[in-house]
């Protein structure tokens, strides 16, 4: 069993009027099946509305399935003793920084999760400078959370999380509500940690551009996986895509196409300007050589 396993997860959301009876069922999550690996990193597609959110928040027994199973490190999110344990397997980011970041100074609101449930002081600290520099936030240490940019903020959230060590990261649309800048900032901060610390990383995104590295993708619709396979399958799906209503950025299946052919693009291409950035310094590169 990988990390986290779901086995025909259903969730519905009812909405009842005053005297309980039922007015509206809203099936978020229908016979969903996943079995991820730890160390895997894998990316959740989908248009608004497709049931990403209600699917995450099972991950962290934010909520209960209707029906079917999900566990998380092995542990079925229904059993109650082991709540804490689940939550601390699996740290959740969200969409907005803002609504995360609770202390007023960068590295207090890392220490703050760690100190919440009790880690000595000392190893809270070695936590705190590892966690800032993986995220690259040394710097910024000492500094108000207020006068960050959003991508550094999610950066500190993102730090806030892993100071709790867990097995498996959970970023739902973390970049949402971030400029290109920050968003390539916390792409490339999410791959890191995977690639060099081995934490399984589940990232939840309507962006396309931002799933190329992962190790596997699955797309949602309507509450339903309706494709799974890795960044070379799926973006070669690109009708299928487009009927899930995902738009693939020309230039990012430009420099997709590109990198295939073996040419040295980084895979955070996001925006026109910086293809052509890329694509200038491997020409210059090329005539150097
Ligand atoms: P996504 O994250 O992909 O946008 P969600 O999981 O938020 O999708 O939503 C899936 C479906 O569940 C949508 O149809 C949405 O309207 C519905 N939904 C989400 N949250 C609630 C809620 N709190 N109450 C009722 N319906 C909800
Ligand atoms: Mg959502």
């Amino acid at each position: 069993m990988g990390i986290i396993k779901a086995k025909n997860l259903i969730y519905n959301y009812i909405r009842q009027d005053e005297e309980d009876n039922t007015e509206e069922i809203s099936e978020a999550v229908r016979d969903v099946s996943l079995d991820i690996r730890e160390g895997e990193f894998v990316a959740i597609l989908g248009h608004n509305g497709s049931g990403k959110s209600t699917l995450a928040k099972h991950m962290n027994a934010l909520l209960l399935p209707t029906e079917g199973t999900i566990w998380i490190g092995g542990m079925d999110s229904r059993d109650e003793d082991h709540l804490w344990d689940i939550r601390q397997t699996a740290g959740m980011v969200f969409q907005n920084p803002d609504n995360q970041i609770i202390a007023s100074v960068v590295e207090e609101d890392v220490g703050f999760g760690p100190e919440n449930i009790g880690v000595p002081t000392e190893e809270i600290w070695k936590r705190v400078d590892e966690c800032l520099k993986a995220v690259g936030m040394t710097a910024y240490r000492k500094k108000s959370p207020n006068r960050l940019s959003g991508g550094q903020k999610q950066r500190v959230a993102i730090a806030g999380v892993m100071a709790m060590e867990p097995k498996c990261i959970v970023l739902d649309e973390p970049t949402a509500m971030l400029d290109p800048n920050g968003r390539r900032e916390v792409i490339r901060t999410v791959r890191e940690l995977n690639r060099q610390k081995g934490i399984t990383v589940i990232l939840i995104t309507h962006y396309m551009e931002e799933v190329i590295n992962a190790d596997r993708i699955i797309v949602m619709d309507e509450g339903e996986i309706v494709m799974e396979g890795t960044p070379e399958e799926i973006f070669s799906r690109v009708e299928e895509l487009v009927r899930y209503r995902l738009d693939v950025p020309q230039v990012t299946e430009l420099a997709y196409r590109l990198r295939k052919k073996g040419v040295p693009l980084s895979p955070c291409v996001l925006t026109v300007d910086e293809f052509v950035k890329e694509l200038t310094e491997v020409y210059r590169a090329g005539k150097e050589g």
